[in-house]
């Protein structure tokens, strides 16, 4: 590829932002004909993602789905609560399975071009935004990059600063163990030993789920500790000794949870999505819709030649809730798994989901409150006094 090359749009980073973008451009007869630079340090689909989300309306991602539960349950304080969804699904796409998808249908087209390399920096030059990689200098008007934090990242007010981590593993069982229609959404009945802790289990089949041990803390640990904790879990909830079951896969990551504001631009013309958006909601750790949201919006911008002005992913109010629970899981891990209980025993899981989709009203958060023990949120709106009442 020729040095110093110039694109109508880059998208520098082809994980989940950067394929869905193209996705959405690929759907959109005005910019699927566009000069377009895909970049990545590896542009080689791996399953070694698992991206779940519930159902939204108006998008259809059905040729994607691995597997969907219309039940979940959820473990705390002892307790098991289990629900069948009436206004959801909970969904699955592997990551791998996406990406193939994706970037076959953009490689049809020869408008569209991949490139593997490492990205070094990005900065702006006369209404360009420049990607500076191993490979060369590459240009366009508009890029969309998701593979660096803002420079002025370090620097941005943070008051909690958490992490939630985990392993997976996907096993094999010799016999039928599972229930593939009903999921563990988080079951907080393990040994608190390190930061509120709960198990994820996602069953694909009566023999086969991803099981996966997750902390929201600012540590993270050595992989062999999470192993040990799935191990253990696997015993002890389903009486799986070590020769019952094979490992066939492993995932692992490390998602912020973070009270910072995000900024839109990296530079002029340099756009800033996905998780160095900001579009992770920090006290879920989800992030897969609102790229999704966030894409269809950058399009919708580019079809019109606008410059693409994102809507924040949240508002101020669903801010100041992530705020006041981000206080409390950093501080109170007792007080935390009372909400989780006090929230899945006195509420829906559809209402759940809709409040975590940030798509209630006022008075349906109200009345979610009511069933939540308040004063730890009075505590934290105090502690929290500076952000909250200062634009959050
Ligand atoms: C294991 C895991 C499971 C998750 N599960 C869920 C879930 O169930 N639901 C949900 O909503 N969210 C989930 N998330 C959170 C979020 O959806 C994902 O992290 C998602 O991948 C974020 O997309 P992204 O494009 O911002 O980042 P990424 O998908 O990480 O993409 C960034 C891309 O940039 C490339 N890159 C980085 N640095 C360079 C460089 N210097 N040069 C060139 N290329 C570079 C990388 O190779 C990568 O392809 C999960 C995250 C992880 C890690």
């Amino acid at each position: 590829m020729e040095r110093n090359s110039r694109f109508d749009i880059i998208i520098a980073g082809a994980g989940a932002a950067g394929l869905t973008l193209i996705w959405y451009i690929l759907q959109s007869s005005i910019l699927r004909n566009k000069r377009i630079l895909i970049l990545d340090k590896s542009i080689n689909p791996l399953n070694d993602k698992t991206w779940c989300y519930w159902e939204s309306e108006n998008l259809d991602l059905s040729d994607f789905i691995h597997h969907s539960w219309n039940e979940l349950e959820v473990g705390a304080n002892g307790n098991m609560f289990s629900e069948v969804l009436s206004e959801y699904h909970y969904n699955c796409i592997r990551n791998g399975d996406y990406a193939s998808v994706i970037i076959k249908k953009a490689k049809e087209l020869p408008n569209i071009t991949f490139l593997e390399t490492s990205i070094n920096s990005f900065n702006s030059s006369n209404n360009f935004g420049v990607v500076e990689t191993e490979a060369g200098t590459f240009e366009a008007p508009i890029v969309f990059q998701s593979v660096k934090p803002s420079p002025g990242f370090k620097n941005s007010k943070v008051d909690v600063s958490l992490i939630q981590h985990f392993i997976g593993w996907e096993i094999e069982t010799n016999g039928a163990v599972f229930n593939p229609n009903k999921a563990v959404f988080m079951d907080f009945n393990v040994p608190q030993k390190n930061g509120v802790t709960f198990m994820y289990v996602l069953p694909t089949a009566n023999n086969t789920a991803l099981v996966e041990y997750t902390i929201f803390s600012d540590e993270l640990l050595n992989e062999n500790e999470y192993e040990a904790e799935i191990e253990d879990y696997l015993k002890s909830r389903y009486q799986l000794n070590q020769g019952d079951y094979n490992v066939v896969r492993k995932e692992k990551g490390a998602i912020p949870m973070e009270d910072r504001k995000f900024d839109t631009w990296y530079c002029d013309n340099i756009m800033n999505v996905g998780t160095v958006g900001g579009l992770t909601k920090p006290t879920t750790g989800y992030t897969f819709i609102r790229i999704h949201n966030q894409s269809r919006e950058i399009v919708s911008a580019l079809e019109q030649n606008k410059k693409p002005s994102v809507t924040k992913s949240s508002s101020y109010r669903f801010r100041v809730y992530d705020m006041m629970l981000l206080n409390i899981l950093n501080t109170d891990h007792a007080i935390s798994l009372k909400i989780f209980h006090n929230l899945f025993k006195k509420n829906r899981f559809d209402s759940i989901l809709r409040f975590l989709e940030e798509k209630t009203n006022i008075f349906q958060e109200l009345s979610i409150f009511s069933t939540l023990p308040y004063t730890p949120f009075f505590k934290s709106i105090y502690k929290m006094k500076h952000r909250i009442f200062t634009g959050a």
